[in-house]
């Protein structure tokens, strides 16, 4: 049990009216789980987190006006000037397009854009959900964000603007900017337009799926229930054991392929075998991926 685990846990035991006291615990690995188990020695003993009988309220759990998961100015920037390079993109290919009379080419870029963009939101999702930690360079605001995602699914609403979007957006700026500088092929711009503005907007994407349908603009349901942004349903498999599959978030379209074929299984094989790294969702659900249901907030219908 790490030290920050404990203090935590001691913390917890002033303010809760019932704390049971954790210890390890054996547990059979055929009943308990269905992943493949590379190294049954450091695999079969793992520490539990307690089963209370009554909910608990998690000492950190956020509230919904935390500062924390709200944008800032600076936040706000940085979406502008993603949006506006991937608008210029846009406005170039069909500029570009129209002079030449070809638009065959740069509508079929852009739809390839948008459908590998669900791919790069899936390999982006699944590498901060099990990799790294807050002290990771560059993404450690992001897995902190992921991680409390998986715990308080309702906080993406909040949290994915005050994080997520917003480095994406950066990410897109500074990728974007150069090429909409150089480049004036309307192919290659369609493409780049679609992809990355759908990258940039797959936390965007993600929260409509943890959003109610009540509470979801029209346009944005009809997107959901014709398969081109990823469903409330679908997504919500991801948020329930064994927290390893559904990572996509643009369109889900990959989610099936990815998940029968064993895509992230495999390379989290290789990652472990080669280096070492072992993913979060080989552990057994703890309390960091065990939704901390938000009733009245996180609800899929179907
Ligand atoms: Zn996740
Ligand atoms: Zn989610």
């Amino acid at each position: 049990m790490s030290v920050a685990f404990h203090h935590k846990l001691l913390h917890a035991s002033v303010i809760r009216e019932r704390v049971h006291v954790p210890r390890g615990r054996v547990y059979c690995l055929a009943a308990t789980t269905t992943k493949p188990r590379p190294d049954l020695a450091e695999l079969a003993v793992e520490p539990r987190l307690p089963t209370a009988p009554g909910p608990l309220i998690s000492p950190d759990r956020p509230v919904l006006n935390d500062p924390s998961l709200k944008s800032t100015w600076g936040h706000r920037a940085w979406l502008a000037c993603g949006c506006t390079t991937v608008l210029v993109a846009l406005a170039k290919s069909m500029v570009a397009s129209s002079e030449s009379h070809v638009w065959a080419e740069p509508v079929l870029a852009g739809a390839v854009g948008y459908v590998l963009a669900d791919l790069g939101s899936g390999v982006y999702h699944w590498g901060i959900d099990n990799y790294g930690d807050a002290s990771t360079p560059v993404f450690g605001a992001q897995i902190e964000a992921f991680q409390g995602h998986h715990k308080w699914p309702w906080t993406i609403t909040r949290r994915q603007a005050a994080n997520n979007l917003h480095a994406l957006a950066r990410a897109v700026a500074f990728v974007v900017g150069p090429i909409d500088l150089i480049c004036n092929d309307p192919t290659m711009l369609g493409f780049v337009a679609l992809c990355s503005g759908c990258i940039m907007f797959s936390q965007q994407f993600h929260s409509w799926a943890h959003s109610t349908k009540s509470k979801l603009p029209p346009p944005v349901v009809a997107l959901q229930d014709l398969g081109l942004l990823v469903s409330r349903s679908q997504h919500a498999a991801h948020h329930r054991a064994p927290y390893n599959n559904n990572y996509c978030i643009v369109s889900g379209v990959w989610n099936e392929f990815l998940d029968y074929w064993k895509v992230f299984e495999a390379l989290e094989m290789v990652l472990f075998f080669k280096f070492g790294l072992r993913p979060r969702s080989w552990s057994e659900p703890s309390s960091e991926w065990t939704e901390d249901a938000e009733e009245d907030l996180y609800q899929v219908e179907a």
